[in-house]
């Protein structure tokens, strides 16, 4: 399977075409490279480091959630020389996968963290342009300090909790989504998790009552890379690796 192939199966799994993002985005095959797919190293974000390991461990493909075009048309020099050069020279292909990769029922990044948590009744949550990119969910009632051990335990990072009290009914939007803490509050939800936030979202939790748990932008969005390799893995028997370059944001 090459990778024009597997971009296909990956934008219908996804359904790339159907989710509205920035344009900048470019979800799909951002890079196309020749011959079969071997191995494909799974990253949150196509940086220079992860490209570096992905070569390292001898992959042909990568599979990101942050693309290799968020900065839109500009002229390949500096360090997006290096990556693009580099990339081409190594036939590493890239594919990429930022919204809907972050809502993907099965797949996606929240979808996972609602495991982690084991929620139970989700239903989708988070308006963003036109849909919702979020989940929500219940959890059996535990303090803000129990709800904080149990996610720093899952994802191995520095969780932050603004607010205090019990948590039962728990919004999720990974990654820098903190503006939708207004909605967890006009749903009444108890609390809300993302990746990280501004000073003002501090006031916003304390002032609406809605908690709010700031995990970590880079670690609450690896799961969904690792879901992907994971369906590729028992769908065609590609190996794939996960490529960890935590930022600590
Ligand atoms: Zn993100």
């Amino acid at each position: 399977m090459d990778i024009l192939q597997l971009s296909h199966y990956l934008d219908n799994l996804l359904g790339i075409k159907e989710v509205k993002d920035s344009p900048n985005a470019m979800n799909g095959l951002q890079v196309q490279n020749t011959g079969d797919i071997k191995k494909v190293g799974l990253a949150v974000d196509l940086c220079m480091a992860t490209i570096e390991k992905a070569i390292t461990v001898d992959c042909n493909m990568m599979f990101v959630h942050h693309g290799m075009l968020w900065g839109g048309v500009k002229p390949i020099r500096g360090n997006f020389y290096e990556k693009v050069s580099t990339m081409m020279r190594e036939n590493l292909g890239l594919y990429s996968a930022h919204l809907p990769l972050d809502m993907h029922p099965v797949l996606g990044n929240n979808k996972a963290l609602a495991d982690q948590l084991e929620l139970y009744e989700l239903e989708p949550f988070g308006e963003y342009g036109g849909q919702k990119i979020g989940i929500k969910g219940r959890l059996d009632r535990i303090s803000a300090e129990g709800l904080r051990i149990k996610l720093e335990d899952k994802l191995g990072s520095p969780i932050k909790v603004i607010g205090s009290g019990e948590v039962q009914t728990i919004g999720i939007v990974s990654g820098g989504a903190a503006d939708i803490l207004t909605q967890a509050a006009e749903a009444g939800l108890n609390a809300y998790l993302t990746g990280e936030g501004s000073n003002h979202h501090y006031h916003e939790a304390i002032e609406s009552q809605c908690m709010l748990i700031l995990a970590g932008h880079y670690a609450t969005e690896t799961g969904g890379v690792k879901s992907v390799g994971k369906h590729l893995e028992e769908q065609f028997g590609i190996k794939t690796e996960f490529l960890d370059y935590p930022t600590g944001i």
